[in-house]
């Protein structure tokens, strides 16, 4: 069942966000109606969708993971739960054998906000009841996760959130030392790179170093990969980067092949056993369910077959050289940071109100990127690894053309010779 354009942003008025169908007038009032690869497809036109925010490094509706979900759901799409039940354990050993060494337990829950919970309470069950996040860190808004995503405009209204949650500075190992130091045993979660944050790259060694803190403070290290995991650094993981363990990692996003919602968390055996020991003590009706399952492990299977992991890093690469140019060729008096890890890239003009009118400029040419929610000067790129050529000129036409407006727009004004 669907409903035309007009509907549904009067059925968004009334029944799901105002703000949302506010926002859609602005924005031509556009409904998505179907997605190929890196193409979104409204009623009247085609877009480019490099936001996705994060979701879809195998691009839209990748044929494999939607063929093998589309067989599921005639095979056996929920599972009864008393059962044991062959997908989840496909997709969990194809997890482990390509995370870092030492994860060997999984556990699926259904959103990224649901792996941050799960991984607090196994900060609890080890004992470890201080938490340790990093300001400008996103993790989720359920009133756990949102104890760590440190923005006062997202927690202010739910407080109080958990106690014993201390926010460190990102990328400063003093001011993690300290904090750990200052009280009892603790769990540190961090991202490899800061997403939400907007696009945040810790200096080299960052993570190793957390790593090695966390062991000399006995705290838990749990590493936040829900955006940065499969492949979107051009590395299976961030912590590849750095050749870092955590204790505990936590992957979303991605693994749903931009198809199926799932998460995971990855744990070692020692911190997940008492939930091995007793798998009723953390559970959710749907997670693991058979579709999200073969979701998950054939969207695992692809990232390896396409090879779409390097293809991320070299597509990265040209990314931010493109876009790097374009600013300094169109745009000199509006000094842009471009930066990057793989398909994470940002772009930080010299202001948020140019950062906006940018967005709304590749919006006007069917470009879609995502401003940062923690970081709202930040625009925000994470296309798909399967992007074509033709999609690249578009995006490299689209950038140019609005940066050119753009700096017109905001021309320095002319000294005055009296
Ligand atoms: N952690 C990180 C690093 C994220 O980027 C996000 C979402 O953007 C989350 C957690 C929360 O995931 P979800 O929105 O699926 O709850």
């Amino acid at each position: 069942m669907s409903a035309g354009r007009d509907r549904t942003v009067e059925i968004y008025r009334r029944h799901l966000s105002s703000g949302r169908a506010l926002i859609s007038e602005f924005t031509g009032g556009h409904v998505e109606s179907t997605a190929t690869g890196a193409r979104v497809r409204t009623q009247q036109d085609e877009f480019l969708d490099c936001g996705g925010y994060g979701v879809f490094i195998l691009g839209h509706r990748h044929p494999r993971v939607t063929a093998a979900v589309v067989e599921q759901i005639h095979r056996n799409p929920m599972s009864t739960r008393l059962l044991l039940e062959p997908t989840a354990a496909v997709a969990a050993e194809a997890l482990v054998e390509v995370a870092p060494p030492g994860l060997q337990r999984v556990h699926f829950v259904n959103s990224g906000a649901e792996a941050v919970e799960a991984a607090i309470k196994f900060a609890r069950a080890a004992g470890r009841t201080r938490l340790i996040s990093a300001i400008g860190g996103y993790h989720g808004k359920t009133t756990g996760a949102l104890s760590l995503t440190a923005r006062p405009v997202y927690q202010d209204r739910f407080r109080p959130l958990l106690p014993d949650v201390a926010h460190v500075p990102y990328g400063d190992i003093a001011a993690l030392a300290e904090a750990l130091a200052a009280g009892g045993p603790a769990c540190v979660v961090v991202e490899p790179v800061q997403g939400e944050g907007g696009v945040v790259i810790p200096p080299q060694g960052y993570l190793l170093a957390v790593e090695r803190l966390c062991r000399e403070h006995g705290a838990l290290f749990v590493l936040d990969e829900i955006q940065t995991g499969l492949g979107r650094l051009g590395h299976w993981w961030g912590a590849d980067r750095e050749g870092t363990t955590p204790d505990v990692l936590l992957v979303g996003k991605n693994l749903s092949g931009g198809v199926i919602p799932v998460a995971a968390v990855l744990a070692t055996d020692e911190v997940y056993e008492p939930f091995s020991q007793d798998p009723l003590l953390h559970t959710s009706t749907f997670a693991a369910s058979p579709v999200a399952m073969v979701a998950a492990s054939t969207s695992i299977a692809v990232l390896r077959d396409e090879d779409l992991v390097t293809r991320a890093g070299q597509l990265g690469a040209v990314i931010v050289d493109r876009l790097r140019e374009v600013f300094d060729q169109h745009a000199p008096h509006l000094p842009t940071e471009v930066r990057g890890a793989g398909l994470l890239i940002g772009v930080e003009p010299p202001t948020p109100h140019v950062a906006g009118d940018l967005v709304l400029e590749l919006y006007n040419r069917r470009v879609l990127v995502n401003h940062s929610l923690n970081a709202g000067g930040v625009l925000r790129l994470t296309p798909p690894a399967v992007l074509t050529d033709a999609d690249l000129e578009w995006l490299f036409t689209a950038f140019a053309d609005a940066v050119r407006v753009v700096a017109a727009r905001h021309a320095p004004v002319p000294e005055r010779t009296s």
